[in-house]
């Protein structure tokens, strides 16, 4: 049987498909509900049985963050909690079964910690629904959430960001979501991963089951179950081919990224965490264009502090071979949330109190990331990267607390870079249209194509339902990026792209032609990008030509006819 998908990840991928999200209430529907005795007995069984998971995940504590470590030890506490347990219990009573008891009890404790003016507790109704879940589980016999065997192809509605990077590379081969643009967090991280990925996949367990055979072709958007063996063969032999390529591409990693012409183009890698730069180093990324560090505000029950900013800097600083690695300032907000930072819901979080604007309202705590940043510049060549920008006074307001901070640690004898440079992500339209004055006051720009793409388009970059209209190629991106380029060299300064746009192989020749300095993406994706490099002329294609097109479909079509006329080699690469 086959079935459709949206490609985010290029790639061919055979394994065993494994269910991550649950569907409970079908599983409830099917349940047998027993006697009042019985169904407190099963309940009573599914509390000790979840109880002991939970202890058992808390003794391997080294393989846990220490905010994972919190959640467990919450939970526990929660499946113990008294009012809980005899909410319940009073539903049996009612004759309820156990699975709809437990699901009725989540639902009136949520809407407890709803009420609740709080952000802290109100945040605790996820731990209830996962407390709630786990019981099911048990109560269902459904199975525990772990990844198992190897050659696994992960399929669930969503994923969180936190569990797509919790995913080893060395299990999962292929990762299928129901939901998910190609630019929501939890992609971007299954794209450093380099795991072959699909979004808008819809799969039911019925037609096929945990552990059965699954091929994913991510190259025609295509998704086969239960294949044939003449399949499996055809596939293997695609999977063998893949393999070799990525042997031939990794060889050549480490050479620059020069086009025909000459011209070199530093090709650098997105991270979220120091641990992502051993794969950088790998992939022959130079240096880093995109360290997101908001993934260690997330990952942390409490706000880091100066230390342990220091030291993530600093070991950035340290793994990159003395190459320019730029720090991104907290970009928080959005679809990225943080437990540590108390922050109001918001009804549109992406044109609301995110990345800068929280800095420059909390400015104790941006002043403490800003010292970071600047104490960890004496162990390598970082950058400050302010995210958001849309007013010239963010831009004047953060390099004014960079001086304060500056002045403080005079005082204070701390040791600091004095040269770091600062500059902005070019993400919003406002910045577009205002690059000519940014400019001015900044050290370079770095192109933020996903979130440039949704506010120039009014389109939000997680909702599949409307990301037909999500495209960088559409003639009104294109104007800005032109503009945000030619800008920066007029005023001297280089430009850069770390948006999903740097890693498309359609794209170069504009941004080629365009003479774009810097293109920083997912680690996976250098090598890759940079053989294409290697057989691209800079001028392969025409700006003004492009200019002058209407369509999204123009731009595209005339983007692939330029790619034709490269050779042989860059076709091997893709
Ligand atoms: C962007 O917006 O293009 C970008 C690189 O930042 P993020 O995806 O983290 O919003
Ligand atoms: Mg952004």
């Amino acid at each position: 049987m086959h079935k459709t998908g949206n490609v985010v990840v290029e790639g061919v991928a055979i394994g065993k498909i494994q269910f991550l999200n649950a569907d409970y209430e079908e599983q409830i529907k099917r349940y047998m509900t027993g006697t009042e005795e019985e169904e407190k007995k099963r309940y009573q069984e599914a509390h000790t049985l979840a109880k002991d998971d939970l202890d058992s995940l808390l003794e391997d504590r080294d393989s846990l963050s220490e905010n994972e470590a919190e959640i467990i030890e919450a939970h526990q506490l929660m499946i113990d909690d008294i009012t809980f347990e005899d909410a319940i219990l009073g539903y049996i009573e009612q004759k309820m079964s156990a699975p709809s008891a437990v699901l009725k009890a989540v639902e009136d404790f949520k809407a407890m910690f709803e009420e609740i003016d709080d952000e802290y507790l109100r945040e605790r109704q996820k731990d209830i629904v996962d407390v709630g879940n786990r019981l099911l589980r048990k109560l269902l016999h459904m199975k525990e959430f772990s990844v198992v065997g190897a050659d696994v192809i992960l399929c669930a509605k969503d994923i969180e960001p936190s569990i797509m990077a919790g995913l080893s590379e060395k299990q999962v081969k292929a990762i299928l979501l129901g939901s998910g643009s190609k630019t929501s967090h939890t992609v971007i991280i299954a794209k450093a991963k380099g795991f072959v990925t699909m979004v808008g996949v819809e799969l039911d367990e019925t037609e096929i089951a945990d552990g059965d055979d699954i091929i994913v072709d991510a190259v025609k958007g295509e998704i086969i179950l239960k294949p044939s063996e003449e399949e499996l063969n055809r596939y293997k032999e695609q999977v063998q081919k893949q393999e070799e390529q990525r042997k031939y591409l990794m060889g050549k990693a480490k050479q620059p990224a020069v086009t025909t012409d000459g011209k070199e183009i530093l090709v650098s890698a997105n991270i979220s965490r120091p641990t992502d730069m051993e794969k950088a180093v790998e992939y022959g990324c130079h240096g880093v264009g995109l360290y997101r560090t908001e993934f260690l505000f997330m990952e942390s029950a409490q706000l880091p502090d100066e230390e342990k900013q220091v030291a993530a800097y600093r070991s950035v600083a340290e793994q990159a071979e003395g190459n320019l690695c730029v720090i991104r300032t907290l970009d928080i907000g959005g679809d990225k949330h943080c437990d540590c930072l108390s922050l109001e819901e918001e009804d549109n979080p992406f044109l609301g109190f995110r990345a800068i604007r929280i800095c420059l309202q909390q400015k104790d705590m941006f002043k403490v990331q800003l010292r970071s940043i600047l104490r960890a510049g004496l162990y390598g060549k970082l950058a400050i990267m302010i995210p958001m920008v849309t007013m010239l006074s963010e831009i004047l307001e953060t390099k004014q607390l960079i001086e304060e901070v500056k002045e403080e640690m005079r005082k204070e004898n701390i040791p600091f870079a004095e040269d770091v440079p600062v500059g902005i992500m070019v993400e919003t339209p406002a910045s577009a249209v205002m690059a000519p004055l940014f400019a001015k006051h900044v050290d370079f720009f770095s192109i933020g194509t996903n979130d440039l793409v949704q506010y120039t388009l009014a389109v939000d970059r997680g909702n599949q339902s409307v990301s037909y209209l999500y495209d960088y190629f559409n003639p009104a991106v294109i104007h800005s990026i032109h503009r945000v380029i030619t800008a920066a060299h007029e005023a001297g300064i280089w430009a850069g792209m770390c948006g999903e746009m740097a890693g498309d192989k359609l794209a170069l020749p504009f941004l080629l032609a365009l003479g774009i300095d810097e293109l920083s993406m997912s680690a996976s994706q250098a090598p890759v990008v940079k053989e294409q490099i290697r057989n691209l002329e800079s001028g392969i294609c025409d700006v003004d030509k492009i200019l002058s097109l209407t369509t999204t479909e123009e731009v595209r079509e005339y983007l692939q006819l330029s790619l034709i006329h490269i050779s042989e080699p860059t076709r091997h690469a893709q």
